[in-house]
Order: C-alpha cells, then structure tokens, then sequence
C-alpha cells in the first residue's frame, strides 16, 4: 500500500464538519469561518498575486478572501484553504509573519508543505468523502460526472476533479497542462494500482499523439473553455509496456490558460493479473513467446 500524506488532513476536515454537524452539499466555508468565531473581509484587488490571507492580531483570527476574481468556487476554496491554515496543527506558528499576517497561494500550485496541506484540506471540508462519494457514484464517468460535481459542491473544474481521482474506484486520471509542458497529474488508486506505470513529474513534455497537445495550440479555445475528446493511449501518459486505450477528454479553463485534460475508460491490461497474489503478478508480467 502506498501511504498518502494528506490523509490526516482531509480527515481533519471532515472531523470539523462533524463537531458542527454539517453533512449536506454544499457546504458553506464562510458559514463555517463564522461559526469559528473568524471575521471575513474581502481583501483588496491584486494583494502580490494571493489567493486569500489569514490575520492572526490580539488573539482574533480572520480571512481576507479574493475579489479579484469572478469565480464564486475559487473564492470557496480559498476560504476553506484558510480555514485549513488556522485547524492545522502547527501551522498558525509556522506561516503568520510577525505582522500577523499570512499571504496564500491556494489551488495546488505552491511546493510548499502548508500551503498544499491547506489545499487538501479544502478540498476535504468542500467535497468531504460521504456525500461526495454518494453524489459521484450517481454521477457519470469522465468530464460529466465532474462538472455535476462541481455545481452541486460550489468548486472549480480543477479543484472538483481532483477529488473526483481521490473518491473514484475507477482506473482514472486528471492532468493540468500549459503549452507542451504537464503542470501537474493525479492518479486514482485503482489506476496506480496498474503496474510498470510510472508517475507524471512536473513539467513533462506532453506526448503529440494526445488530443490535450493538440488542443493546447488553441490558445484562444482554451480561454474561451472549449472542449474536445478522443481516444488515447494510456501508454502515452504513463509509460509502461502494454497499451491501454482511454477516453481522453479535455477543456479549456479559461484566462489563466491552462487545460484540464480527464483520463476515463482506462482498459484493463492485455494480460489478466491476479492482483490478490504477488506471486502471480510476477509470473504475469514475466515476458513470454506467444505461439
Ligand atoms: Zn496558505
């Protein structure tokens, strides 16, 4: 098994939702700020670029959250990313400058370990594992499912497809492209369950067989949140030696000019594996002469 760092974030998140008994979608992060006793003040535009802002003056905690931007699910995560920051063990001591004063870069993009632990635990208290794997598994597969999910969440595309990987059982993967480089890609379980796949690293070249490198010369689709869809190859995402057809869907984010690209349909491996034995994965993946 591999152990997931995060998990004992998400759970403190979904703990808090317990302690103030919400269970329903969506949940409201400037409902749970005030019931923990946090002011909320808009923040003014720009801000050096942050996402959001935590104050810790005279003993009172509040959030600055973004007004810069048009989408009502970026502000949500936001909030949430800053909840996350004054619940996380360790971390108001660790982030707040001597002013009081923290500067977020929320969304998965910052390396640092605060800043992506208050991602997943944004991401846990909006789309927490109960209600949102009920709402999934009545959801479609691919671009779909996670568009429902996010109206019903109140979150981005990005944000919601992300946890779409973490809650599925199925084969599935969701990579953040920019240009001909990989910003970023989650696995589900079930698909880094495959073996002799190997993971995305960060700024990878996409392969030019992929729908996703050719959408990505479209710069004026992907601001304007086109879509496209084909069939891909697993193998030229992930490596390994068999090739597995999926369905590859795509769409544009829009002004920030990146594209989500969600990886469905994932075949099983030409060969039958008994993943209950290792013993069998050996002998499975030893080469063998066909007749
Ligand atoms: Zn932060």
């Amino acid at each position: 098994m591999r152990s997931d760092p995060y998990l004992q974030v998400r759970w403190d998140a979904e703990r808090l939702l317990k302690e103030l008994g919400i269970a329903c979608l969506p949940i409201d992060p400037m409902n749970v700020a005030e019931r923990l006793g946090i002011s909320l003040m808009p923040m003014p535009a720009g801000a050096g670029g942050a996402s959001g802002m935590l104050l810790h003056v005279g003993g009172n905690f509040g959030i600055g959250y973004p007004t810069h931007v048009a989408s009502e699910g970026f502000k949500r995560f936001s909030i949430a990313h800053e909840i996350g920051h004054y619940r996380l063990p360790g971390h108001v001591d660790a982030i707040v400058d001597p002013s009081g004063r923290h500067l977020s870069k929320a969304g998965f993009i910052a390396d640092d370990k605060y800043e992506r632990e208050a991602d997943h635990f944004a991401s846990a208290l909006l789309m927490p594992t109960g209600p949102f794997g009920n709402e999934l598994r009545k959801s479609a597969d691919g671009l779909a499912g996670v568009e429902r999910l996010a109206t019903l969440c109140v979150t981005s595309l990005e944000a919601t497809a992300i946890r779409y990987v973490q809650c599925t059982r199925d084969p599935v993967a969701v990579i953040r492209s920019s240009g001909a480089a990989i910003d970023y890609a989650f696995m589900s379980s079930a698909l880094a369950d495959i073996p002799d796949l190997e993971w995305i690293r960060s700024g990878a070249p996409l392969a030019v067989d992929t729908v996703t490198y050719r959408f990505n010369s479209d710069a004026d689709g992907i601001r304007h949140g086109k879509r496209g869809d084909g069939s891909s190859e697993l193998q030229d995402w992930f490596g390994g030696p068999h090739r597995q057809k999926a369905t590859e869907e795509v769409i544009g984010l829009g002004g920030y000019g990146k594209t989500l690209t969600i990886l469905t349909g994932i075949e099983p491996p030409d060969e039958v594996v008994d993943q209950e034995d290792e013993r069998d994965i050996e002998e499975a993946w030893t080469p063998r002469f066909r007749k």
